[in-house]
């Protein structure tokens, strides 16, 4: 697997438009883009630090994986993303080793990105994401 590079970290926040204040006040930088995914039932907002991202997001239903995450363990770190040059591939590999998905194929995550998500059960309690920009490509 071809990874590059920490693409983002998620966190997950109760209050998008309060947590953007904080995080903008708090880093001295402007979040660049809001948008909402509609699969997956959030609203997220990026900061870009470097080639790195900090994405907030915040559930827009009860049932979104993000507000049963808060429900359970508050606001805070909910996933690390690694951005790889072959996202097909990369499943594929993981898949023969036996690491548990919770994506056996890609879908589309916010900012176009094709993204997976490997079950933290695999992942020492960390839930990762990967995710290629095929964007520029
Ligand atoms: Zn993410």
């Amino acid at each position: 697997m071809n990874l590059t590079h920490i693409e983002h970290i998620g966190i997950a926040v109760k209050n998008l438009q309060e947590s953007i204040k904080k995080f903008e006040n708090m880093l001295g930088i402007k979040c660049y883009a809001i948008e909402e995914v509609k699969d997956q039932k959030v609203k997220t907002a990026f900061f870009q630090i470097g080639q790195n991202k900090i994405e907030l997001l915040e559930g827009t239903e009860p049932d979104s994986t993000i507000s049963k995450f808060i429900e359970k363990r508050g606001e805070g770190v909910h996933h690390v993303a690694l951005a790889v040059n072959n996202i097909e591939g990369a499943l594929q590999e993981l898949k023969e080793k036996n690491i548990q998905l919770i994506d056996e194929k890609p879908r589309l995550g916010a900012e176009g990105l094709h993204i997976a998500f490997i079950h933290p059960k695999s992942a020492g309690g960390v839930l990762i994401e990967l995710c290629e920009n095929k964007n520029d490509k």
